[in-house]
């Protein structure tokens, strides 16, 4: 019996201070929408949708050989997308984020891939089917990305879940 397929996509999971301080000031400044699970939270480098369970380990494979350094992310945008997706994103993209996805995905495409071609626009989801950005102020979080993952995303009775399949450290700087 053939084994089902799974729905992939690499991302730089939250860390788990940001997801509770994130969840904090939901708690004080409500959204409409559908909120994305405080374990859900992450920035999506690259999706690659439904793919063979044979892919997992030469993407697996794809990924190790990436050497990108750690950086930290400064969200201080909320936006909301005319598609209704509620975001937080950071004004000033880190270099290292871009190399990152860019690597990640010439990697990609030379194995094969089909990948996003529009340019990317690094965001952290906090809620989607948004009607209207909140009338809030603006938050502003300092996100530590240490690691990034391939993820298969699985639909539950219980709503979305991210199943993590691999994890890669992001290369600390050297100290100055
Ligand atoms: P839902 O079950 O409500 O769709 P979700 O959007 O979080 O939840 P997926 O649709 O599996 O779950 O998406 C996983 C990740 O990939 C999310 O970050 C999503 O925004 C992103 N994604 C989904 N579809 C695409 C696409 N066609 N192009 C680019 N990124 C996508
Ligand atoms: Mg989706």
């Amino acid at each position: 019996m053939s084994t089902p397929p799974l729905r992939l996509f690499f991302a730089i999971p939250c860390c788990p201070q940001l997801a509770r301080d994130i969840a904090d000031w939901r708690v004080r400044n409500p959204i409409d929408g559908k909120p994305v699970a405080p374990e859900n939270l992450h920035l999506t480098l690259a999706f690659l949708g439904t793919q063979p369970r044979g892919q997992v380990e030469p993407l697996a494979a794809l990924a190790a050989s990436l050497t990108p350094a750690a950086f930290t992310l400064h969200l201080d945008r909320l936006a909301r997308w005319k598609n209704g997706l509620l975001h937080l994103a950071p004004s000033k993209v880190p270099g290292a984020l871009l190399d990152l996805e860019r690597e990640l995905r010439e990697r990609l495409l030379a194995a094969g891939y089909s990948v996003e071609t529009r340019p990317f626009k690094p965001h952290l989801t906090l809620a989607r089917h948004c009607p209207r950005l909140p009338a809030s102020t603006t938050p502003t979080f300092d996100w530590p990305a240490t690691e990034f993952a391939l993820y298969a995303s699985e639909n539950t009775i219980k709503g979305t879940h991210y199943h993590a399949l691999a994890q890669w450290p992001l290369r600390p700087s050297a100290p100055a």
